[in-house]
């Protein structure tokens, strides 16, 4: 018997809905955290309300997607223009929860480690890219998640299930406490899991190593090579993934950053510091890191050892 017994065409569907809410709660967190001050930064208890001109908004304006499309992209009091941002998130959201159901077995703790990664990095990339804040109040409950996440296969050994796969025809065994890394929508190719050991010891170098490297820099340059947020950011990437997949963060990350960067620092040519937003190419180096960091580095090794 499978462990939920519903097609994924139609569970991506159900998951649509909550998406989309999800998004819209993003929103709230990606214009509320970077905020100065502290009441401002209340998440929970305040109304939704125009950022520019105060009003609450009605129920029904604050639908996800829905509302931004009835108000033509303004607000209904003042006709403040809605950057296209507000909708983008929800429709991202809703492309998480829906999609996840494909890569990811659904139900299982890789599935929630995967939904729990995916909305993360979508508020991170965006409180990155228009306010350079990468918020400790998501940072920090995600440094102790990614440790958290290893303790169930730890305490409770391997459970197998059977699901329904991408391919409805064929049921799938997955582990439901797998915690690593994986080729999908490959289930049946299952990397190493994520020890407790590894997470830990993927928090303190994520958060070690770039502090370091910054003492040096700062010695050279006079100046920070990284915010201390994407030290942050290094450090619950390594508690959810281990050190190994972080470091290809990294690496990935600096590649991208560097592509869109360099060009940009040549066309200013101001001499001056330039800031580029690093947890946006943090965010994303993780997907394919998560699904194909495995593949790359044993081909890597295995050309290392064929070369000599
Ligand atoms: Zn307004």
């Amino acid at each position: 018997m499978p462990w939920l017994d519903v097609p994924t065409l139609l569970l991506a569907l159900l998951l649509l809905p909550f998406g989309l809410v999800v998004g819209s709660f993003c929103n709230v967190l990606i214009h509320r955290l970077p905020q100065e001050e502290e009441a401002e930064r209340n998440v929970t208890t305040k109304a939704s309300h125009c950022p520019s001109c105060k009003a609450p908004i009605k129920p029904w304006h604050n639908i996800p997607l829905f509302g931004w499309l009835w108000l033509r992209g303004k607000c209904a009091a003042c006709g403040w223009r809605i950057p296209f941002r507000y909708p983008l998130v929800e429709l991202l959201g809703g492309l998480i929860a829906a999609g996840s159901v494909w890569v990811l077995p659904f139900g299982t703790l890789v599935w929630l480690k995967g939904v729990v990664c995916a909305f993360a990095l979508l508020v991170l990339f965006f409180t990155d890219f228009t306010e350079f804040i990468l918020p400790d109040a998501v940072q920090f409950p995600l440094m102790a998640l990614g440790v958290l996440f290893t303790l169930p296969s730890l305490f409770l050994g391997e459970r197998l299930v059977t699901i329904f796969g991408a391919d409805p025809q064929a049921f799938l065994k997955v582990d439901l406490w797998f915690n690593g890394l994986q080729a999908a929508p490959l289930w049946t190719t299952y990397g190493e899991p994520v020890t407790l050991l590894q997470s830990l010891v993927g928090l303190a170098i994520g958060y070690g190593a770039p502090a370091l490297f910054n003492l040096l820099y700062k010695a050279v340059r006079k100046t920070d090579g990284m915010g201390m947020g994407d030290f942050k950011m290094l450090a619950w990437l390594g508690a959810f993934f281990g050190v190994g997949p972080m470091l290809g963060i990294l690496f990935l990350g600096a590649f991208l950053g560097a592509i869109v960067g360099l060009p940009l620092m040549l066309i200013r040519r101001e001499g001056g510091q330039m800031m580029l937003p690093f947890g946006c190419a943090l965010a994303l180096a993780v997907l394919p890191i998560w699904f194909y960091g495995p593949m790359a580095w044993s081909w890597y090794m295995g050309r290392m050892a064929v070369g000599g």
